[in-house]
């Protein structure tokens, strides 16, 4: 390898900034809620339990004990960590669930403390972090009102949502005022996994399924369709959404989709699944945006690219939980031109997020 590289072989000459777009943290007033809340087992909610049960509570193991760590250092040791694997900027959310497992008024207050604490971080080091505004979606004008606030007056690039709020999506119209909020602000809702609810997640649990090896993806593309499918983008039609994981693996499954949809739709055998003006699909490739977390697949991501636009695929490390240092090394190699690899890092993520 010719050119200038960092410690752990890096080009640190590549062209492009690596920009990383789901990058998790936590505040340490929200841990301790976690860790009281599963000594107390005041939470009806066994994937949070198994979730952070492990990463909160576990903390003479290696890998819950370094994670825990790195998801509350929002400073010097994450900028190293970014600079040992050549990222050269993060966009931070809070971590999954966030504040929607708390009550209504503790989340309210919990997200805004939060958000105060990663726009500090956000000024501190303006070239290196951006942020995402996390908010209660259990007290929805509340929520919309801190979508707002996040905008336009912390600065952060968008909203961060970690899937369903105990066990409601935002297919249900009663938190369609954070999408209209989202929509009015232009905010990209990113939308997070969470571990999946109480009346799925026993069978996932039984096999250890329930987590980011699978479960995660299961939940998260679940509640990009039922959004899809209640015709909320037809009553918001400029809103955007992002998923990790590559898509979720939505763009895998659209043409059965489309196929099935109509067919459902037409035989009227749900009330629920109504008409929509577009495919499934088309939304999917109008509304959506996907980054590859965790995901680092060339065949994959080239497929995506393929069927939803080069401009709608993004870098993301997932950082801390899967922190692979040498990561963009291998994603740096793509069979792909420098100016595919330029939107893949880095002028995809600048327009979407207005970096
Ligand atoms: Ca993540």
């Amino acid at each position: 390898m010719t050119g200038q590289t960092n410690k752990n072989g890096i080009r640190t000459d590549v062209g492009y900034k690596r920009i990383a777009t789901e990058e998790a943290f936590i505040t340490r007033e929200l841990l301790d809620i976690y860790v009281k809340m599963l000594k107390e087992g005041s939470h009806d909610d066994p994937g949070f339990g198994s979730l952070w049960g492990f990463y909160a509570t576990n903390l003479q193991a290696e890998r819950p004990r370094i994670i825990n760590e790195r998801l509350q250092d929002i400073g010097e040791r994450r900028i190293a960590d970014m600079d040992a694997a050549g990222i050269d900027v993060a966009i931070l959310s809070l971590t999954s669930p966030g504040v929607q497992i708390l009550p209504r008024d503790l989340a309210i207050a919990q997200a805004r403390l939060a958000n105060d604490q990663l726009a500090d971080a956000v000024r501190k080091y303006p070239d290196r972090f951006a942020g995402l505004v996390a908010v209660a979606p259990q007290a929805p004008e509340e929520a919309a009102k801190e979508l707002e606030r996040g905008i336009k007056e912390l600065g952060f690039k968008g909203v961060i949502i970690n899937s369903h709020t105990q066990g409601e999506y935002l297919s249900d119209q009663k938190f369609w005022p954070i999408l209209e909020a989202a929509e009015a602000c232009d905010a990209p809702i990113y939308l997070h996994p969470n571990t999946l609810p109480k009346g799925m997640v026993e069978p996932f649990i039984e096999c250890g399924l329930d987590g980011a090896i699978f479960g995660f993806g299961v939940e998260t593309s679940f509640h990009m369709l039922r959004i899809i499918t209640s015709g909320a983008l037809d009553r918001f039609p400029n809103l955007k959404f992002v998923l990790g994981h590559l898509g979720e693996a939505l763009q895998y499954w659209m043409w059965r989709i489309d196929y099935m949809h109509e067919a459902t739709v037409r035989s009227k055998r749900y009330e629920s699944l109504k008409p929509l003006k577009k495919k499934p699909s088309d939304y999917l490739k109008e509304n959506v945006w996907i980054t590859t977390s965790g995901q680092q697949f060339e065949p994959a991501i080239k497929y995506a690219q393929e069927v939803l636009g080069k401009d709608r695929v993004m870098y993301a490390m997932d950082y801390p939980y899967q922190y692979v240092p040498q990561e963009v090394a291998d994603l740096d190699n793509m069979d792909m031109s420098p100016e595919d690899l330029k939107a893949f890092y880095q002028t995809n993520a600048e327009k979407l997020f207005k970096l």
